[in-house]
């Protein structure tokens, strides 16, 4: 089969189109026929040896996946050769073939294409767990957005919008605002607005915002804790900027700030916060008004573009590969 293989860390040049065997799935695992894999920022900081966790090499990257499932290892109960699934596996997605855990594996809705149900899992359960679960966020409070058209910024809205709450929402460009305005935010701001943080407290009555989901990093943490207001809570999703952030705890202290982090792969690993999030969360796809927003989709010759592209700032949506093209 055709698959993407990373034999040392660095910039997306590494991901390397190769030949390789088709994987088997092992006790506890299954494997899918790939029809799309969803790109994440955490696939590029990966590869790149910048991730929160070591990556181990040589690998095939891709950890957000959705496809037929093909073959079943030993003991695996549950769900049938093909079934149509998501995974949430980890890595091997960017190939014809990936084995998952099937503990990994995520229903997919009767309603979503291939590239819907690979992008849906990272972000859609990312927004709920920062909005919900871990920003206790309640109808009619609003809640900044950063990186507003991208794959958790899109994913964010429109979770946020059917919890009842007002957004803010920012980002680099105005085609970029406009997808966010599309998608039901109500006040919308450029990334380098010189008067962004007076504008945020504004938008929400002058008071600042209770609710902030921080994906920025760097000196733009520092920023987040100036729009918050008293008694905010800011969630630590990501550090797109990739520089470090300096924190005061004494500016927490002052307006009684709680600044929480978030990891996805660790909260998945709480069976019970998992089956919450996948049961609300089904009922926002089954109303319709939760969909995936899928951005360029290229094929798996063009994986390092893929990665390029995202680090470039220039997707929006959830990037698409579809490795059977
Ligand atoms: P996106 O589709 O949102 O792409 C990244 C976006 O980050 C860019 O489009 C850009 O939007 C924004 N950005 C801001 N500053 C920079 C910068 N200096 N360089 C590059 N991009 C920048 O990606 P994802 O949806 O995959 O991820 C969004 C963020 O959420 C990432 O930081 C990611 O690591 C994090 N994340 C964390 C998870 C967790 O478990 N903690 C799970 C999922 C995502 P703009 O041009 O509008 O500023």
């Amino acid at each position: 089969m055709r698959g993407i293989w990373v034999e040392e860390l660095g910039e997306p040049d590494v991901l390397q189109l190769r030949e390789l065997p088709v994987p088997q799935p092992a006790a506890g695992e299954v494997r899918l026929k790939v029809e799309a894999v969803g790109i994440n920022f955490a696939d590029v900081l990966a590869t790149a040896g910048q991730y929160l966790t070591r990556t181990r090499v040589p690998y095939t990257p891709g950890m957000e996946f959705a496809g037929t499932v093909d073959a079943l290892g030993e003991g695996v109960t549950g769900v049938q050769v093909g079934q149509r699934v998501a995974s949430l596996g980890g890595r091997g997605g960017l190939a014809e073939y990936a084995v998952s855990p099937a503990a990994a594996l995520i229903p997919v809705p009767e309603s979503f294409t291939g590239a819907q149900a690979a992008a849906f899992p990272v972000s859609y359960f990312t927004a709920y767990f920062a909005l919900k679960t871990l920003g206790r966020g309640a109808a009619g409070e609003w809640v900044l957005v950063q990186a507003a058209a991208g794959a958790l910024g899109t994913a964010s809205i429109q979770v946020a919008k059917q919890m009842g709450l007002k957004v803010v929402a920012m980002a680099s460009t105005d085609e970029k605002l406009e997808i966010a305005r599309q998608l039901g935010a109500d006040v919308t701001l450029l990334q380098d607005d010189p008067e962004r943080v007076q504008k945020v407290r504004q938008a929400a009555g002058g008071q600042g915002v209770p609710l902030i989901l921080e994906v920025v990093g760097g000196a733009r943490f520092q920023e987040s804790l100036d729009m918050a207001a008293a008694q905010g809570r800011v969630i630590v999703i990501g550090n797109a900027s990739r520089e470090q952030a300096n924190m005061r705890p004494v500016e927490l202290m002052k307006r009684n700030l709680t600044v929480t982090g978030l990891w996805l792969t660790s909260l998945m690993q709480q069976p019970e916060l998992a089956r919450e999030a996948a049961t609300e969360l089904a009922k926002l796809v089954a109303s319709g008004q939760v969909v995936p927003q899928i951005g360029p989709t290229y094929a798996l010759a063009d994986s390092a573009q893929a990665f390029r592209d995202i680090m470039a700032r220039k997707t929006t949506g959830k990037v698409i590969i579809a490795p059977q093209e």
